[in-house]
C-alpha cells in the first residue's frame, strides 16, 4: 500500500503493486478464474484463505482496487463493468425503499435515466436540484432526504457546483455524497477530500484513456465502504481480469496524459474563443467561464472536454455541415482517448430543474494528444466549409 503521505504521482505508479508476491516482476499478473482450490475443508472457513472464488476478487482486481483507494484517500474501493454500472452501484449502495434522492440537474444523461426508470421501482424518491444551489440545498432537504447526487463541471453544459459546501450541507443530515468526478478525475479533484462520501470513475475515459475498455470505479469514504462492499458482492459485479490489467496500465499515466489533455485543450479553446461564429465556450479552466472561480478554488486542472456555441446565426444544417467536415476529429461517444472527438450537444429531456440550456448550436470536443496546430487547422477548414 501507499504511504499516507506520498504526493499523487508517485502514488498513481506504486499503489497496488507488490513486485515481491510476484517474483519481482513489475505489474501485477492477469488472473483468469472461476475456482480457487482450497487445501482442506477447514480452509474454506469464510475469510480462512485470502482467496475463495473469482467473482469475489483476485490479485488483479486486488491491485486495480488498491491503487484506486490510494489515489482517492478512500477506506475501499470497488470496480464495475463500466461507468455507469459504478453510478448505479453507488446509488443502490446507499439508497432504499422511502429514501429522498437529490440529483444535480446537469447529471450525465444516462445516470438521470436510471435514476428515473429504476430507482422509483424500488420506491425511492428523486428530485433534481439546480447545479448552482450550494448552501441553499438545504431548502430541498426532507426527513428522508438519504443522499445527495453531484457531478462538477456538468454533462455537456460544464456548470460546476461548490461541492465542498453541498457536502457539508448534506453532512448536516446525515445524508450520503455521491459524485461523478469522471471530468477530473482524482489527479485534478480529490472528492473524498472535500466531503464526498462515494467518488465514482468512469474508468473507459481517462484512467483506461486507450478507448479500448469500459470500467468503472467507486470508491468510499468509511461510512459508506460497508454498504458498497455489501451491494458488490451482492449484485456478482465482476470485471474480466484483461480489462483490469489495461486500466490498472492505463492508471500509471493518466497524470501525465492529462497535463497534455489540459494544456492542448487550453490552446484549442483560446483559439475557439476567437472565432466570430463562435458565442461561447463552457470550459471553467478559462477566466471568462461562469464556473472559473469555483474551479480555480477546488479544482487542480482540467481535462481536455468543454463544449462551445455557435453565435445565433449558425443554423442547425450548417453545424451537421461543420461536425461532417471534420477529418482529425472523430465523431464519437465517451471520451478520455489519446484521440480528439466531436459530437453535437442535445439535451432534450436532460433539464427539468431550470438550468439555462445554449440557446444556439452546441458543440462538445475532446481534445486529444494530437498537434494542436493539426488540431485548429481541422476546425478552421470545418468552420470555413460550414460557411461556404
Ligand atoms: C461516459 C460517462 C459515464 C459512463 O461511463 P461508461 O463507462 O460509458 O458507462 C459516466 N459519467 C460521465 C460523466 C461520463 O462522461
Amino acid at each position: 500500500m501507499a504511504e499516507i503521505d506520498q504526493k499523487l504521482d508517485t502514488v498513481l505508479v506504486h499503489a497496488g503493486r507488490q513486485p515481491g508476491d510476484f517474483h519481482g516482476f513489475v505489474n501485477p499478473p492477469v488472473v483468469h478464474a472461476s475456482t480457487v482450490l482450497f487445501p482442506s475443508v477447514e480452509a474454506m472457513a469464510p475469510g480462512a484463505q485470502k482467496y475463495s472464488y473469482g467473482r469475489r476478487g483476485t490479485p488483479t482486481t486486488e491491485a486495480l482496487e488498491e491503487a484506486i483507494a490510494a489515489i482517492e484517500g478512500a477506506a475501499g474501493a470497488k470496480l464495475a463493468t463500466s461507468g455507469l454500472n459504478a453510478i448505479s452501484l453507488a446509488c443502490l449502495s446507499c439508497l432504499r425503499a422511502g429514501d429522498h434522492f437529490l440529483v444535480a440537474d446537469t447529471v450525465y444523461g444516462p445516470t438521470r435515466h436510471f435514476c428515473d426508470t429504476i430507482l422509483p421501482r424500488y420506491g425511492i424518491e428523486i428530485e433534481y436540484f439546480e447545479p448552482w444551489a450550494a448552501e441553499g440545498i438545504r431548502k430541498r432537504f426532507k426527513a428522508n432526504t438519504k443522499a445527495v447526487f453531484l457531478e462538477a463541471p456538468g454533462s455537456l453544459t460544464f456548470e460546476m457546483q461548490d461541492v465542498p459546501a453541498i457536502a457539508a450541507a448534506a453532512r448536516e443530515i446525515g445524508a450520503f455524497v455521491l459524485m461523478d468526478n469522471t471530468w477530473a478525475t482524482p489527479v485534478f479533484f480529490q472528492p473524498l477530500a472535500h466531503g464526498v462520501d462515494l467518488s465514482i470513475q468512469a474508468g473507459t475515459k481517462y484512467i483506461v484513456g486507450h478507448s479500448d475498455v469500459m470500467i468503472g470505479t467507486v470508491a468510499a469514504s468509511a461510512r459508506a465502504w460497508p454498504g458498497l462492499l455489501e451491494m458488490h458482492g451482492n449484485l456478482g459485479l465482476h470485471v474480466g481480469p484483461d480489462d483490469v490489467y489495461l486500466a490498472l496500465r492505463g492508471l500509471r499515466t493518466m497524470s501525465v496524459r492529462l497535463e497534455r489533455h489540459m494544456r492542448n485543450a487550453l490552446e484549442v479553446a483560446n483559439w475557439l474563443a476567437e472565432q466570430s461564429c463562435v458565442a461561447a465556450i463552457r470550459y471553467p479552466a478559462l477566466p471568462q467561464d461562469p464556473g472559473h472561480s469555483l474551479w480555480k478554488r477546488d479544482f487542480k486542472g482540467a481535462c481536455g472536454l468543454f463544449a462551445f456555441d455557435f453565435t445565433p446565426d449558425v443554423t442547425e444544417q450548417q453545424a451537421i455541415t461543420f461536425l461532417n467536415s471534420l477529418k482529425l476529429f472523430g465523431l464519437g461517444y465517451s471520451w478520455g482517448g489519446f484521440e480528439s472527438l466531436a459530437i453535437p450537444v442535445k439535451l432534450k429531456g436532460l433539464r427539468t430543474a431550470g438550468t439555462p440550456v445554449p440557446l444556439s448550436q452546441s458543440v462538445r470536443l475532446h481534445i486529444g494528444l494530437e498537434d494542436t496546430r493539426d488540431l485548429i487547422a481541422d476546425l478552421a477548414q470545418a468552420m470555413a466549409a460550414m460557411k461556404a
